[in-house]
């Protein structure tokens, strides 16, 4: 009999699914890491179970204990599934702006969540980074996992997405895609794939409203760059130490609007029922077409689901309050 021991054993291996329509205009082939078949339907799965394994391996998550974290949904969910898995109580903290599905399916796979004000300052102690470290602070037995400068996030995409992309493509990769948030998946994949061909390019998805794109550049982290956005998943007003600035060959900063846009046409043209981000790495793709040439393969990665923006990017009348579609 062929069967998982468990759910985290069907992590990984996900396709790689052409996209047709939507980059008509393009000159080259242009692939997509479709994440969404995770058990936790998003990336975000892989370095979860990472973190957790490479905790328990040195002691910093011990049996029976709390694992705490700061997450927009898609960590916790991967968090949870492992800690349902291997018997560990979860507590999330999230920032008010996301979407009410994913506090609701946190709370689905047996997670407490405590939801924190978006428009303060990171060091401000109601922001969800101070909640969730005071937290770790007070609750005993607890680890506080930290993704944005947690060096298993990025080992995982290095030792699992990065590889399975180069196998997929039988190394014809040329340029990698994707939405920058921790910098975790960006920065594992692409090293991956520099070592095996130094001549592959990496961009990162950037939103307006955060502080990569111009940091990148400049060098300068301009707090100008930062005020309160849509866009859900990518874009900081830190910088993680999971951004391997090094390896990141440029960032293209998309708009809330065309992020969304582009969300409901990976649905309705592609039939690729996505979250938010994948809209955002698909116009991003876009936008980059000057610098692609017909041999070229280009894999963008898709994070996360559409099921958790049903009543955002998907509900029309939300759509038409943003002044997102007329
Ligand atoms: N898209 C979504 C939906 C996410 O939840 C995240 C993680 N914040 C990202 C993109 C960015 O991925 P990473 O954290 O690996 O940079």
């Amino acid at each position: 009999m062929n069967y998982a021991k468990n759910i985290l054993e069907t992590i990984g291996n996900t396709p790689l699914v052409k996209i047709n329509k939507l980059t008509e205009t393009l000159p080259c082939l242009v692939l997509s890491k479709y994440e969404t078949f995770n058990p936790g339907n998003s990336v975000k799965d892989r370095m979860a179970l990472k973190m957790i394994k490479d905790a328990e391996a040195d002691g910093r998550l011990k049996p029976g204990g709390t694992i705490i974290e700061g997450t927009s949904g898609n960590t916790g969910m991967g968090l949870a599934l492992a800690a349902i898995v291997k018997g560990y109580k979860c507590i999330f903290v999230m920032a008010d702006k996301q979407s009410k599905e994913k506090v609701d399916i946190l709370k689905a796979v047996g997670a407490e969540v405590v939801v924190c004000p978006t428009a303060v300052e990171p060091d401000d102690p109601r922001s969800y980074y101070s909640v969730s470290k005071r937290l770790s602070t007070e609750i005993e037995n607890s680890w506080y996992v930290n993704q944005y400068d947690n060096p298993s996030n990025a080992k995982a995409h290095y030792e699992s997405t990065g590889p399975e992309i180069w196998q997929q493509t039988e190394g014809k990769v040329t340029h990698f895609v994707v939405g920058v948030g921790t910098g975790g998946t960006i920065s594992g994949v692409g090293k991956y794939l520099k070592e095996q061909n130094p001549n592959v390019k990496v961009w990162g998805v950037d939103t307006y409203g955060s502080v990569f794109k111009k940091y990148h550049e400049t060098g300068v982290f301009d707090e100008n760059e930062i005020y309160p956005y849509v866009t859900e998943g990518i874009g900081e007003d830190i910088l993680p130490e999971n951004v391997d600035f090094s390896i990141i060959d440029g960032f293209t900063k998309v708009t809330d609007k065309d992020a969304a846009v582009y969300t409901q046409r990976l649905a309705k043209e592609e039939g690729m029922f996505l979250g938010n981000s994948a809209g955002a790495a698909i116009k991003g793709v876009l936008q980059l077409k000057e610098h692609f040439k017909p041999e070229d393969v280009v894999v963008v990665l898709f994070h996360d689901h559409g099921s958790r923006y049903v009543g955002k990017m998907f509900n029309d009348d939300w759509m038409r309050e943003k002044g997102y579609i007329e």
